[in-house]
């Protein structure tokens, strides 16, 4: 491992006046640390941020809820507005990772964690995204992991975050600071497509810190007397501690058997958090029973681009489609509380 220089942060000013592209900022450091071990990050200089004040949940005026960039994903996934509210959240970080991790892993370094790519991960391997340039070995190597929708010829990484997945079917929007202020980002900008530039992953400026992230308002909020019904599925090769081979993220609204507004995102395939709005339009005055699920679930993967070895996700993609939608009509009839697990 490469020797950095290390300090710690005593405000979000001094914090982002340390940003360059030789600093990275350090929080629960789980994908931090073993990016540095394996090479593939290489930090002049490690700033820790975990002094800082942002580890509050507050409710706005508005009915949206601000999530500090410090609050870890156990946090929010057992607070009570989370659990309440956005069952979907709370399900999808329960999802991810291991106890353990959860405790340390944070808002903003979940939103800012690196894909899982093999090659990425593999200073000896070609990698369009960690090395400019360089190719990418996932292409013609094993890619029985690699995405379906949103891949470039220089890049079929996936994005392997959970709670990024049910915060596309929420919305939500990041607070950034940096030495010229704050500014804010739709999630659905946050994370850029792939294309010609695989090495930008986001939207934030080496100088900036992520300080907050506001989920848009429930859905039940627009619409009281709706009963809006959410479900997260991740669908993996072994039932915990594992990224997903294919996911997906519900909510929807149903007035008596009809479905009246309907989101739907997807994991394990994409190399972005991926929102399948077309899927979700061709829900909305439909019967929430099988047939709309399934004609759905063909809607959102008519773009899959199958490469060597990963066409199986395509159906198991579409399975996990047509049984979050199942559960999550059935959490909506029970009246938005669904208790059945997130694994399958
Ligand atoms: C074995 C293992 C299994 C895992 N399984 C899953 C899984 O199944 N599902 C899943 O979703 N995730 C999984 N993860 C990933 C885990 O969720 C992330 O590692 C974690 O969320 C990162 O948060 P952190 O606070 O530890 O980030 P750090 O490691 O501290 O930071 C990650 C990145 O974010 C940057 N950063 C951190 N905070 C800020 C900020 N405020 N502003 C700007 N930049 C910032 C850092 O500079 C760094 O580049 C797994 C990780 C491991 C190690």
């Amino acid at each position: 491992m490469r020797a950095f220089d290390f300090s710690r942060a005593e405000s979000v000013g001094s914090a982002a006046q340390h940003g360059n592209a030789e600093t990275a900022f350090v929080a629960g450091g789980t994908t931090l640390l073993d990016l540095v071990k394996l090479d593939v990050m290489r930090p002049a200089a490690v700033v820790d941020i975990n002094a800082l004040p942002l580890k509050t949940v507050e409710r706005l005026a508005d009915g949206r809820l601000r999530i500090g960039a410090l609050v870890t994903n156990t946090d929010l996934a057992h607070h009570p507005e989370v659990k309440r509210d956005y069952p979907l959240l709370s399900q999808a970080l329960l999802a991810g990772a291991s106890t353990q991790l959860r405790n340390m892993a944070t808002t903003a370094g979940n939103l800012m964690q690196r894909t899982r790519c093999p090659y990425f991960r593999d200073v000896g391997s070609a990698c369009n995204k960690r090395q400019p340039g360089s190719g990418c070995d996932a292409r013609d190597g094993i890619n029985r992991m690699h995405a379906l929708l949103g891949g470039s010829a220089d890049c079929i990484a996936v994005h392997p975050s959970d709670m990024c997945v049910a915060l596309a079917a929420i919305g939500a929007t990041l607070t950034l600071e940096g030495p010229a202020g704050e500014r804010e980002v739709a999630f659905a900008d946050f994370h850029p497509l792939p294309g010609d530039t695989p090495h930008i992953e986001h939207d934030l400026a080496a100088d900036e810190l992520i300080t907050a992230l506001t989920l848009d308002a429930p859905l039940t909020l627009d619409a009281p007397l709706a009963r809006a019904g959410s479900h997260y599925l991740k669908l993996r090769d072994r039932a915990s501690y594992e990224f997903a081979l294919a996911s997906a993220a519900v909510q929807l609204n149903l007035d008596g058997e009809r479905i009246t507004e309907a989101r739907l995102a997807l994991g394990g395939v994409a190399t972005k958090p991926w929102r399948a709005s077309e899927a979700e339009a061709a829900l909305v005055g439909r019967p929430a029973e099988l047939a709309s699920f399934e004609r759905a679930a063909e809607i959102a993967l008519r773009d899959a681009r199958p490469l060597a070895h990963n066409a199986f996700k395509v159906d198991l993609a579409k399975q996990a489609i047509v049984r979050a939608l199942r559960d999550a009509t059935r959490a909506a009839r029970q009246g938005g509380t669904d208790t059945q697990e997130s694994q399958a």
